[in-house]
């Protein structure tokens, strides 16, 4: 087989590191990029299981971070979401501890109901240290729980640093503008890549990685795209780096603004800042100048603007075009989800790598698949939405005013009836993902499971407080998040 990548933003290099890593032998892969064009690169924050990538290619962690720039991150601050001047976390990692059967969630609304529910953070491990910039990798004793992270990094450096890795694989890298795409007369597949100067790169499996133009699925195969922007209505940004200032924090930070949000993400080398906004509610000066008001530190550079449209090509796969990242369709970065998004298509095609010819039966599966990763994700970020209580304030009125999707109606009624988080298969977000931010947003549930009354009101007075304890004395024994980092980085972590 030979593979075609378009584009060389941090989509095209992780597809090129992966098939490098993992195509049977043989396999030939290209790569074409144009420097003039240049990349997003915005991207900045990411989940866990970038874990799992990283390990698949056998990155060394400390090798990475120096590299790429990073810091960990243990959550994500939501400031302002619910009402102005309230922040909660969504943080990874457990909540509290499960008993039996039942998870911590339904222990917890019981004894919201009888008064003595802390607030959900006190029986967070990630959300504790975070709040006190400490951190922890993996379990600090066999006996400790285990500390669930991921990282913050430039995503432009990690692009360079997985195209040296592509590179020493046999990956050959073309420099050259796309031109046209040209497709077999008789089958309607992609048959080559015609770059300036006449030059013809052809192959048998095409990947669109050519970010928000999507050269190749939708300029050359006009796959179509389903536009959410009635649920997201966020579609611009502008983002600028600072020098560092105020604390060095294990966390991104989102804070609301009047007709959007902005992030906040410390790298080694500076803060990344963003805001994100609707522009039918906000001008771009009146976004920038936002923005510019509420940094930590000096900006680096001038504020840069993007557009985008939040939604999803109808279909990511199509004939012998895989689109990958941003030419498959833009989500906001709210929870940090576009590069796990590349990754989960990566490992989704790997494991449906064709032989020869597409398979008509595994590209419907494979879109299946897309569809509902993508779907439940965008539900989990309108959740943020719709959820705020900032009443008065035209953007989020009409955010709490409209209409949610169906599977998101559904998932709410049954969390508003009986406590209960019903994740559907293997959609990103778990349980306590879901319970994090539905707490955080203030949306009460008004049952819960009745197997929490086993435990007698003394008992589950024990059950929290032990909890508690035991995770605050667990924190307070941890290492500052610089220090970690700092060690790490330098080469001298145990
Ligand atoms: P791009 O970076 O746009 O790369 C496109 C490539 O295609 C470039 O190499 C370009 O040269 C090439 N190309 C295009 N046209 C041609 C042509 N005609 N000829 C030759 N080459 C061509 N993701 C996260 O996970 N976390 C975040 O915090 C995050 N924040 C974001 C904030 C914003 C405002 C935005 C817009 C995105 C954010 N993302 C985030 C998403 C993330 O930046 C992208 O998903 C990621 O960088 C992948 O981009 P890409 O490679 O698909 O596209």
């Amino acid at each position: 087989m030979r593979f075609v990548i378009a584009g060389g933003g941090t989509a095209g290099w992780m597809t090129a590191a992966a098939l490098s890593r993992f195509a049977p032998p043989g396999t030939q892969i290209e790569l074409v990029e144009s420097e003039d064009i240049g990349t997003v690169g915005v991207g900045e924050a990411t989940i866990p299981q970038i874990h799992l990538f990283n390990a698949a290619l056998g990155l060394d962690e400390a090798e990475f971070l120096r590299e790429t720039n990073g810091s960990f991150k243990l959550g994500i601050e939501f400031a302002g979401w619910q009402r102005e001047g309230e922040s909660y976390m969504h943080a990874f990692g457990s909540i509290g501890r499960p008993v039996g059967l039942l998870p911590f969630q339904h222990y917890w609304l019981r004894a919201k109901q009888l008064g003595f529910a802390k607030p959900l953070q006190r029986y967070s491990l990630n959300e504790l240290a975070a709040r006190t910039l400490r951190m922890q990798r993996g379990r600090r004793t066999p006996q400790s729980p285990e500390m669930a992270y991921a990282y913050h990094f430039d995503a432009g450096l990690y692009a360079a640093y997985l195209r040296r890795f592509a590179e020493a694989r046999g990956v050959v890298r073309t420099e050259g503008l796309i031109r046209s795409v040209e497709r077999d007369g008789q089958s309607g597949d992609i048959a080559a890549l015609v770059l300036d100067g006449e030059r013809r790169i052809s192959g048998d499996f095409f990947i669109d990685c050519t970010g928000f133009r999507g050269l190749l699925i939708e300029g050359a195969l006009e796959t179509g795209f389903d536009d959410w922007t009635h649920y997201l209505p966020c579609d611009r940004a502008v983002a600028v780096p600072c020098s560092g200032g105020g604390d060095f924090t294990p966390y991104t930070r989102s804070t609301a603004r009047a007709c959007g949000w902005q992030w906040r993400i410390p790298l080694q080398h500076r803060i990344g800042n963003g805001h994100v906004y609707a522009s039918a509610m906000i001008s771009d000066d009146e976004a920038a100048a936002t923005l510019l008001a509420n940094l930590d530190g000096q900006p680096l550079a001038d504020p840069r603007p993007l557009r985008f449209t939040t939604g999803m090509r109808r279909k990511h796969w199509n004939r012998n075009c895989l689109a990958i990242g941003l030419a498959a369709g833009f989500m906001e970065p709210l929870e940090s989800t576009s590069i796990h998004l590349v990754q989960s298509a990566i490992s989704r095609f790997l494991s449906m790598l064709p032989a020869g010819k597409s398979d008509p039966a595994m590209i419907d599966h494979f879109n299946t698949q897309a569809r509902f990763e993508w779907t439940r994700i965008r539900d989990f970020i309108v959740l943020h939405y719709w959820a705020n209580q900032r009443v008065g304030e035209p953007f989020w009125d009409a955010m709490r005013a409209m209409e949610l999707p169906e599977t998101l109606q559904r998932k709410l009624a049954q969390w508003q009836a009986t406590g209960f988080i019903h994740r559907e298969h293997e959609e990103l977000f778990t349980e306590v993902g879901w319970f994090q931010v539905l707490a955080g947003q203030g949306v009460e549930a008004s049952a819960y499971n009745p197997i929490a009354d086993a435990l007698s009101e003394d008992d589950l007075r024990d059950l929290l407080g032990r909890t508690e304890a035991e995770l605050v004395e667990e924190v307070r024994m941890m290492p500052r998040h610089i220090e970690v980092l700092d060690q790490i980085v330098r080469g001298v972590a145990a």
